[in-house]
C-alpha cells in the first residue's frame, strides 16, 4: 500500500488498540501508531545519494571512535560521564530502535522490516523507553503488515525464515488503496471527534 494509508491505518490500529478516553490521551496513539504504520517502509530507498550519506556516517562513526580512543589515552574521563548518562533504559531503548531501522535500511523491501520480529523488537524497544508507546506502536506495524499482505508481493511475515506470503488480492497503489485510506481517514476523525464533543 501506499505510505499515507499506511499512516492513517496505523492510527485506526493504535486508537482501537489503546481506546483513550479523551483528546488528551489521544497524542501518543495518533503519533505511533502513524510512526508504527509507516516505519517497516524504511526498506525503501529513494534516495539517490545513498553512497554519500553512507560515507559521511563512517566518517561520523570514525570520529566517534578516534573520540573514545582520545578519551582513553588523555583519561579525560568524558566517557565514564557519559555511560553514567546514558545508563537507563530509555537511551537503551532508543540505541535498539536506531539499530533496526538502520538495519533495515539495509535489507531487500518487504524481508525484515516486514515481519513480526522487526515489529516486536521495535515495540519493545519503545516500551524501554516509554511503556504506554508499546501498544499503538505495534497495532500500527501490524496494520502494515496486515496491509501489505493484501499485495501481490510477498513479505517476509516470519524473517529470518525464509519464505514470504501475500494474498494477491490488490495492487499497492490501486482502487483498494484509496478505499482503505479514505475509510480509515474517515474512521480516524469519527473516533478522535467522538472523544472532542462526548454524546
Ligand atoms: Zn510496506
Amino acid at each position: 500500500m501506499m505510505g499515507n494509508t499506511h499512516v492513517w491505518a496505523g492510527i485506526t490500529a493504535a486508537l482501537l488498540a489503546v481506546r483513550p478516553e479523551n483528546p488528551a490521551s489521544c497524542v501518543i496513539p495518533v503519533t505511533m501508531g502513524a510512526l508504527g504504520g509507516l516505519l517497516p517502509d524504511v526498506d525503501i530507498r529513494r534516495s539517490r545519494h545513498g553512497k554519500e550519506i553512507l560515507i559521511a556516517w563512517l566518517m561520523v562513526l570514525f570520529l566517534a571512535i578516534a573520540g573514545v580512543v582520545l578519551d582513553l589515552y588523555l583519561k579525560t574521563g568524558y566517557l565514564s560521564l557519559l555511560w553514567q548518562r546514558l545508563r537507563g533504559t530509555p537511551v537503551l531503548g532508543a540505541f535498539l530502535v536506531a539499530f533496526m531501522v538502520l538495519w533495515g535500511r539495509r535489507t531487500p523491501h518487504r524481508t525484515l522490516t516486514h515481519s513480526f520480529f522487526f515489529v516486536g523488537a521495535c515495540a519493545g524497544a519503545m516500551y524501554l523507553i516509554l511503556p504506554p508507546l508499546a501498544l499503538p506502536f505495534a497495532a500500527g506495524g501490524l496494520s502494515h503488515l496486515l496491509l501489505d499482505a493484501l499485495n501481490r508481493k510477498p513479505e517476509s511475515l516470519l524473517y529470518p525464515f525464509p519464505g514470504g506470503c501475500c494474498m494477491g488480492l490488490c495492487r499497492a497503489d490501486g482502487a483498494v488503496n484509496t478505499l482503505l485510506l479514505v475509510g480509515c481517514l474517515g474512521l480516524d476523525f469519527f473516533l478522535v471527534l467522538r472523544l472532542v464533543f462526548p454524546s
